[in-house]
């Protein structure tokens, strides 16, 4: 029987394996198996509310043994480093407990197809110092280890207010003004906001400072200006100083320092900005661009026929000539895609081509407010869109990835218990 092996549980490959599971796996016409080198799924977007302690993660997680054997896949833990595309198999790297010692040796997995679907992760363009002092938001793992080390810090700094009488501010400095960026500041004032009402009274947003800095004209580059200006407009209005035209070229434990050799002091420094594909990539004999995405066809095929890629990890340039963005709403699009092509390549038709279809972004600024466009950006004609209705589109950007992988009824429930947690539950994860 067929084997279809899919690298990489995230927003396109978990969708991918949910739904071949179902079409194939279940009913015994091929062999699904998803790799993934954490035990549980995240959606991607959700990571900067858990930096904060907005989400709990441990309530929005889903397990991916317990889904495939709902979904009809199969699931395995690992870490993918290798891959012999002679004998058709990948390699997984020998899995290590918290102590150092091994849990599971290397192991090699046989496919018949293999898709790639393992993401992304921040590029600090070998910024001297930002690997050693800056905090990265690519995973649960540190996403839950920000949000301790806020809370911390959001300690410190009201004890230290308590004890002098001066009022302390809790500096945060991040770089990279897209989404994540942008989304990040507005959420550490709800933070803040929240903690304050909780008792934390020398801690307040006026307490914190936080600099959001952009080597570009603008923030959010990719979105139309007018929605720049509108996001950077309410950034302010919170407190949030807005810095852009602004390099940063080293890092210390006292914060960055910019290309014209000025200085921005901060207590805790994030970095946010650009996207690279992991590094193993660019050594498995298969072509790459200069940031280790596997280029693909249309069709989403690597140069060798047996291996796809989508999402992050995958360059596909479009007929305009601009390659497809890194974005949640494009690995949902390639996943459903893919779907078609496998089938069309099972009976041996032609495969059809991936066509992006740009439906709008939207950014979200915690609970103050949310802005974004809606089909696509100006020059097509976007239709910009904020408060109320634009929070309602944002969050059903989330409720479209649970719906393919739980169904209606079932998202249904997941939103109620959501409703529901929001009343028993603390605003705010406090630990
Ligand atoms: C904080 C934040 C906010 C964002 N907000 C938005 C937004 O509002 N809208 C939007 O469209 N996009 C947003 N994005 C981008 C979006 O999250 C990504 O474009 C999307 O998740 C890409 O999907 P993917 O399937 O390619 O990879 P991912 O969703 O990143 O999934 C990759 C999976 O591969 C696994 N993996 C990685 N390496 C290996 C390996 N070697 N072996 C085995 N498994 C591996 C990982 O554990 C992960 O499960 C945001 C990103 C971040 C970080």
């Amino acid at each position: 029987m067929q084997r279809i092996v899919i690298v990489g549980g995230g927003a396109g490959g978990l969708e991918l394996a949910t739904q071949l599971g179902r079409s194939l796996g279940k009913k015994g016409k091929a062999i699904i198996e998803l790799i993934d080198s954490s035990p549980t799924h995240l959606w991607k977007p959700l990571l900067h509310e858990v930096a904060t302690g907005a989400l709990d993660s441990g309530i929005d997680e889903l397990n991916y043994r317990a889904h495939g054997k709902r979904h009809g896949f199969q699931f395995q833990i690992g870490r993918m480093h290798g891959l012999d595309r002679d004998n058709r198999q990948i390699v997984l790297a020998p899995m290590l407990d918290d102590q150092g010692q091994e849990v599971l040796a290397e192991r090699r997995v046989n496919y018949d197809t293999l898709v790639l679907a393992i993401g992304s992760v921040t590029n600090d363009f070998g910024t001297q110092g930002a690997g050693e002092h800056c905090i990265f938001l690519d995973s649960r793992d540190q996403a839950e280890r920000f949000h301790r080390t806020l809370l911390n810090e959001f300690l410190r700094t009201n004890a230290a207010s308590e004890n002098s009488d001066e009022a302390r501010t809790l500096d945060i400095a991040i770089v990279g003004a897209g989404a994540t960026g942008v989304e990040l500041s507005a959420e550490l004032y709800n933070t803040a906001e929240v903690l304050a009402s909780y008792g934390l009274k020398h801690m307040t947003p006026e307490h914190l400072k936080v600099t959001l800095i952009e080597a570009g004209e603008r923030i959010l580059p990719a979105l139309p200006p007018r929605i720049s200006a509108a996001a950077k407009r309410e950034l302010e209005k919170l407190g949030v100083t807005v810095q852009t035209g602004t390099m940063i070229t080293a890092v210390d434990e006292n914060g960055f320092t910019t290309k014209d050799d000025s200085h921005i002091p901060a207590r805790l420094k994030v970095w946010a900005a650009g996207v690279r594909a992991p590094r193993f990539l660019a050594n498995l004999g298969l072509e790459t661009n200069r940031v280790n995405q596997l280029k693909v066809n249309a069709s989403l095929q690597t140069e060798d026929e047996n291996i796809f890629a989508l999402g992050d990890c995958a360059c596909l340039i479009q007929a305009d000539g601009t390659p497809v963005p890194p974005r949640a709403q494009a690995a949902h699009q390639q996943a459903s895609h893919l779907i078609k092509v496998l089938k069309a390549r099972s009976e041996g038709q032609p495969l059809p081509e991936f066509v992006y279809r740009d439906k709008g972004s939207l950014v979200s600024l915690s609970r103050y407010s949310t802005v974004g466009s809606l089909m696509g950006n100006l020059t097509r004609g976007s239709m910009m869109i904020e408060g109320r209705i634009a929070r309602l589109v944002y969050v059903s950007l989330y409720r479209l990835h649970q719906i393919a992988l739980h169904g209606y009824f079932h998202t249904l429930l997941l939103s109620l218990v959501g409703r529901i947690n929001r009343v028993i539950r603390p605003r705010l994860k406090l630990h």
